[in-house]
């Protein structure tokens, strides 16, 4: 039967940043519904999320956001200020090692740790091994694929440095990350409607008015909030607005796969977090002593565009598995690299320069958290709090595009500019067109 609903923000999707938004404005007295097609929070994207925290970003913007997200997942069962009944997601503060490419890390990144106050240390070849036993310590780069010859040279030279942040690491379970901020959006007044797929935005005069349910129900808002994680062109198209933005997003399809360690390292214990770009991909301990390892999109991989964010293939392909697990074979050369392939797929959902985009768009009242480009998990608060902010401000009359709303970041103090974060930005060179951000 329909029926019609009113609230004052509706929020399209449940994912870790949906729900993270759903906390954020219920918390500055909206009363928000989060509407989610999929059976409950953080089932869409999320679940799959690898959900690294990491400061290294190409830009000064990346960084600082990550860096204040840090403090959000240090003071994770605080910030939430409720109890859920299934526990806590935990930050593994592992810390993590970045390898190659002195153009990005060295040159680009450290003068912003600098700047911002960041932790790191520059290690060599020696102090790597002593730190990570039974790594490999070659020089490989440019990343290669299996099916390259040079892929099985040996390496030319070792390693001259890398870099060490001792506050990296990992949330060990995405979707009861997602589920806790669920509970504590619903603490604060929030509610919550799965199953439910949302077919139309309505807009009267010019204006939002809601979004529209499959039955004919309507939920009535004078603010919608498309964060649909990989189905945010499809949500944009529905509000017409994706014509009006200058930078698009797409959804892209990555596979992350899980391996045993070696025997005799116990890595969930004593591994961290490696961002490889000499040989083209991440790890990270998981669980159970596996590694999970993805890729950082070096160029020689194929990039596999998804039309329709509903079809996509969910199986492991054999070529990414081989040249993913090789090439940490590489690194951790007393890897076995199991018959049976394991691990997962999913959409990233890419801006046209790998940032996101946090903003107001050119219908009034309709706004977006979308293009987060596989590397946003970590940021989901820090995020929910500026667009938060910002919806605030333009809803009172603030014109944002002219002005842009600029943010003091509760726990670092820095200041956000969100006119980085805009539909309408130029593509921004400075960063690295990755999952790196
Ligand atoms: C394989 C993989 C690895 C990643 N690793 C990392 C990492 O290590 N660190 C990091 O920081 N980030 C990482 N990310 C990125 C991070 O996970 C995402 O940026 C984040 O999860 C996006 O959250 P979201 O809430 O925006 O989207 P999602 O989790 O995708 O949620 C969107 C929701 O919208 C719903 N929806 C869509 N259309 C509709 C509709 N019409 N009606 C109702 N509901 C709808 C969907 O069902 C879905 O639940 C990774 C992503 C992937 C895919």
């Amino acid at each position: 039967m329909s029926e019609t609903l009113e609230y004052d923000a509706v929020i399209i999707g449940a994912g870790i940043i949906g729900a993270n938004l759903g906390f954020e404005m219920s918390k500055a007295g909206y009363r928000t519904l989060n509407i989610d097609k999929l059976p409950a929070a953080g089932y869409g994207s999320t679940a799959n999320s690898c959900a690294i925290v990491r400061t290294h970003y190409s830009t000064w913007s990346g960084v600082a956001m990550a860096y204040e997200g840090f403090h959000f997942w240090k003071d994770w069962a605080n910030y939430l200020e409720v109890e859920d009944e299934r526990g806590v997601a935990e930050f593994v503060q592992c810390g993590g090692v970045f390898v190659g490419d002195d153009e990005r890390y060295t040159k680009k990144v450290l003068p912003l740790f600098d700047e911002i106050g960041i932790e790191y240390e520059v290690w060599d070849a020696e102090a790597l091994a002593d730190r990570l036993p039974g790594i490999d310590t070659g020089e490989h780069a440019p990343p290669k694929r299996p099916e390259d010859d040079e892929f099985w040279e040996d390496p030319p030279r070792q390693i001259t440095s890398v870099v060490h942040s001792p506050i990296a690491g990992y949330i060990t379970d995405p979707q009861l990350a997602t589920h806790n901020l669920q509970r504590a959006a619903e603490a604060k007044g929030g509610e919550f409607r799965f199953n439910t797929e949302v077919t139309g935005i309505r807009v009267e005069d010019g204006r939002l008015a809601g979004v529209e349910l499959p039955d004919d129900s309507l939920v009535l808002a004078p603010i919608v909030v498309n964060v649909a994680g990989p189905h945010s062109f499809v949500i944009n198209e529905m509000a017409g607005v994706a014509d009006s933005m200058n930078i698009k997003t797409r959804a892209l399809r990555h596979e992350v796969h899980h391996v045993p360690a070696p025997a005799g390292l116990d890595f969930e214990k004593d591994g961290m977090l490696v961002g490889d770009d000499d040989l083209g991909t991440y790890f990270r301990p998981e669980v159970g002593n596996h590694i999970l390892v993805g890729s950082q999109d070096p160029e020689c991989d194929p990039q596999i565009w998804v039309q329709d964010p509903d079809e996509f293939e969910r199986a492991i392909t054999e070529d990414q598995w081989r040249a993913q697990v090789l090439r940490l074979a590489r690194r951790l050369p007393t890897l076995g690299v199991p018959s049976e392939k394991k691990g997962v797929v999913d959409l990233y959902d890419v801006s046209d320069d790998w940032i996101p985009i946090y903003d107001k768009t050119d219908l009034p009242g309709f706004y977006v958290a979308i293009g987060t480009s596989g590397n946003q998990f970590k940021n989901s608060h820090i995020a929910a709090y500026c667009l938060t902010r910002l919806i605030q401000a333009v809803e009172a009359g603030h014109d944002h595009d002219a002005d842009p709303v600029k943010v003091k970041m509760p726990y670092t103090g820095l200041e956000m500019d969100m006119g980085v974060f805009s539909r309408n930005r130029e593509i921004n060179e400075a960063s690295s067109f990755s999952v790196l951000g």
